[in-house]
């Protein structure tokens, strides 16, 4: 594999064309929006140059990886020599369907189709193409260039040969893949978001506040952070909708979001993106717990 194309070049996208380049592919990078695409090679320079500093990378070698990236606005020219296409558009299952439903008819035969969705079934994606068993789920983890997972998502009809296949690029690319299958949350937010869901709970309930709980978990589990405030990074707009799928996925009452979390996103309160969440980042990053009517 040698060429790859990335659909959406927003926070995952601009991380996951990073990795790809500075790995030695060539990488086209697409999305319907070119502010997104300016922000993301900013993004990306500014991460490379981090990098440099760190003596991660030299100066060459991270004006070598900008310049295997070039960005697109047309997606027939953006797909048209891709190996692997890695989608990372925003997280809405209408448009996930169209998107893939476009890439069966424009990407070349035998060319991957890889979704880093987080929540939305990969046998759905994979069941609106001509090519089930080329598609699959390659869930990088955010900051994408830092973080070494890549959970890898068989579909039911992912071949054997794709799944081996994404399993050495993810390798290729520094990573380390881990594969399951496809069931609703697949590994990391099947478990991560009942944690967080809970927790907000344990607030919700009046057992303890934003600061002990996060202190307990991150003191006592070895946390790099507490879940309150990992939901805030993470999105709390994002966790009520992985949550939904979880529920209506599953079944069961334990997943059903709570009403707390229901609140916050319903007020516009998503965490580090709004400026406040469980904390309030007026003032930059985790600042104060807010006060929150329970
Ligand atoms: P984002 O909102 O930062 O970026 C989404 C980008 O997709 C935007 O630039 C938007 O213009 C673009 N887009 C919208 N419609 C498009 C289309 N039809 N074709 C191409 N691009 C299109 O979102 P994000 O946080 O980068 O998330 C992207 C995907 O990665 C989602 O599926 C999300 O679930 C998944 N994910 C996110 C995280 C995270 O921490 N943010 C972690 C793992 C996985």
């Amino acid at each position: 594999m040698k060429n790859c194309t990335v659909l959406g070049a927003g926070t995952m996208g601009n991380g996951i064309a990073h990795v790809f380049a500075t790995s030695g592919y060539s990488v086209t990078l697409f999305d319907i929006a070119q502010p997104a695409l300016d922000k993301a090679l900013g993004t990306i320079q500014k991460n490379l140059d981090r990098q440099v500093a760190k003596e991660l990378l030299t100066d060459t070698e991270a004006e070598a990886a900008l310049g295997r990236i070039t960005t697109s606005l047309d997606l027939a020219s953006a797909v048209s020599h891709a190996d692997i296409v890695v989608e990372a558009a925003t997280e809405r299952e209408d448009l996930k369907l169209q998107i893939f439903r476009d890439l069966d008819a424009l990407a070349p035969a035998g060319c991957i189709l890889a979704s880093n969705t987080s929540s939305i079934s990969i046998g759905k994606i994979a069941a609106v193409t001509k090519r089930p068993e080329l598609v699959i789920g390659m869930h990088f983890m955010n900051p994408v260039p830092v973080m070494k997972l890549v959970e890898i998502i068989c579909g039911y009809k992912t071949s054997e040969a794709t799944t081996q296949a994404v399993i050495a690029l993810s390798e290729a690319l520094g990573k380390i893949p881990i594969s399951c299958n496809d069931y609703p949350g697949f590994v990391a937010n099947r478990i991560l978001m009942p944690m967080i869901n809970e927790a907000v709970e344990t607030l919700q309930t009046g057992v303890a506040g934003v600061a002990e709980i996060d202190g307990i978990m991150k003191l006592g589990m070895a946390h790099p952070m507490g879940p309150l405030q990992l939901a805030d990074f993470i999105g709390l707009d994002v966790c009520l909708s992985i949550l939904r799928v979880l529920h209506d996925g599953l079944g069961q009452s334990k997943y059903a979001p709570n009403p707390l979390l229901v609140n916050l996103v319903t007020a516009g309160d998503l965490g580090v993106k709004s400026g406040r969440g469980f904390y309030d980042y007026s003032g930059g990053l985790k600042d104060a717990p807010v006060a929150y009517k329970r």
